[in-house]
């Protein structure tokens, strides 16, 4: 996750991390993300089951629940052993975690035992019920799913008036006294409607906000069309900022993130120093330091519906273990996983553009269930940074990792080229190229070789 309103509105500084000594257990939750300890937050897709089928679900959700589903005793268990293995967040989602009939007597026992407990959902059950029962067994946040406003909305989420009955959700959390965030999903569909979600969030006083950068996995596979280019998303991600930096200047203090690019990172501090930011730029890079980029696998672990175990919610090809067969922490602190040590040692296997990359350190190498799905190599460079090789630091290199999008890899030197274009008239206004005084683009290869070398790990 990268802290836009943190980094580039500077609600927080490094200080304000050291004074709770990095530990997890004792930072507040807008500071967990630079916690030393590293005990993993946990998605826990609770069940398959929802009462939608979004074009982007990445759990490939389904009407009902799968057959292999954890019992109500064994989804105990598991709470429990996450609690006692000292997760500092439990994150319902699923599927639809509210689909799920014992879901208040988990999260009620994941606070029991210590852990913060945040709550995904489409906010389709989000009653006033619902939520009075959620905040008097002490949920910490509810994500309510929105994917742009409501044409766009309603068609990603393949219903009509999707779009109304979130809002509702919203309201009815917010009059509840929970802690409310949006959750939207950026794809080329929804890109207009930023500035109408960010007046939204203004007049219903919404606190949160979650940009997910879209992953193909799950059902996200079908949606190749969808996708950003690099050039977009650049505009998409120095838009958030601006909007967000709108919001500060009228009073408002929202928190608001992007999940899924760690470049994002690495961009906002080089967008603050194209205006003339450096202090801020600093300030953010040292916060980013002390996050560490991507950790997948070491700060973030997933558990499914059925007890497996994956480095995170996107790497499903990859099972861990299973928890039916032995505890949450006998399969995260197994030493003989070679892929488990090899999340927690990145520098040591991550190749091409990303192993010489100068923001390795604050960005980690990107999403490797990205780099493992479209390159079949787990070491694979991110296909999703869109950071130049100038700006990665990486000049005058004549080969650099491509992405694959609608089928087939685009060159990176189209990709440049693409990102330093001027936006198409009407589009999404001014476009933030960062360095206009750029190096030449490096001469066009042959062909994109596709990465292959076997990594240390395993993939699929
Ligand atoms: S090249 Fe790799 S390490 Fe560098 S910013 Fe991009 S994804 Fe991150």
């Amino acid at each position: 996750m990268i802290g836009v309103s943190k980094l580039y509105c500077g609600t927080v500084e490094p200080s304000d991390v050291l004074r709770y000594g990095r530990k997890s257990k004792a930072l507040p939750s807008h500071l967990l993300q630079f916690s030393e300890d590293k005990r993993p937050v946990i998605v826990w897709n609770v069940t398959r089951a929802c009462n939608l089928s979004c074009l982007h679900c990445y759990a490939s959700a389904t009407a009902g629940k799968a057959p292999d589903e954890l019992s109500p005793e064994e989804a105990l268990v598991l709470v429990r052993s996450l609690t006692g293995y000292g997760a500092p967040v439990i994150l319902f989602s699923g599927g639809e975690p509210l689909m799920r009939p014992d879901i208040f007597r988990l999260i009620g026992e994941a606070v029991n035992g210590g852990s913060r407990a945040v709550l995904s959902t489409n906010g389709l059950l989000l009653d006033a019920r619902t939520t009075a029962r959620l905040a008097g067994i002490g949920l910490s946040y509810v994500g309510i799913s929105l994917d742009g406003l409501e044409e766009r909305h309603d068609a990603m989420r393949g219903r009509p008036g999707a779009f109304g009955e979130a809002l509702r959700a919203v309201d009815t959390a917010l009059d509840a006294g929970l802690k409310v965030g949006l959750r939207l999903t950026l794809t080329k569909s929804n890109l207009h409607d930023l500035e109408g979600v960010f007046d939204l969030m203004a007049a219903r006083r919404i606190p949160r906000a979650c940009f997910y950068h879209l992953v193909d996995t799950g059902a996200g596979a079908n949606l190749a069309d969808e996708f950003l280019s690099h050039a977009e998303t650049r505009v998409a991600v120095s838009r958030i900022a601006d909007l967000t930096r709108k919001m500060f200047e009228n009073g408002l203090r929202p928190e608001i993130l992007t999940v899924d690019n760690h470049a994002d990172g690495p961009f906002l501090c080089l967008k603050m120093r194209s205006e003339g930011r450096d202090a801020d730029a600093d300030r953010a890079l040292e916060l980013l330091r002390l996050n560490g980029g991507s950790s997948s696998g070491n700060g973030i672990g997933c558990v499914s519906w059925n007890g497996d175990v994956h480095p995170d919610q996107f790497w499903r090809s990859v099972v861990l273990g299973n928890i039916r067969e032995r505890p949450f922490p006998a399969i995260w602190n197994d030493p003989s996983d070679r892929l488990l040590a090899a999340l927690r040692d990145k520098k040591s296997h991550l190749t091409g553009r990303c192993r010489e990359c100068r923001h390795l350190e604050i960005c980690g190498g990107g999403l490797r269930a990205r780099a493992a799905h479209a390159t079949g190599d787990d070491w694979a460079p991110d296909p999703a940074c869109y950071l130049t090789d100038a700006e990665i630091g990486r000049e005058g290199a004549t080969l650099a990792a491509g992405i694959w999008r609608s089928g087939h890899w685009h060159d990176y030197a189209q990709i440049q080229a693409e990102g330093l274009a001027a936006p198409p008239a009407g589009s999404l206004g001014d476009h933030q190229g960062l360095q206009p005084g750029l190096p030449p683009l490096p001469s066009r290869s042959p062909g994109l070789t596709r990465a292959r070398r076997a990594g240390p790990g395993r993939s699929g």
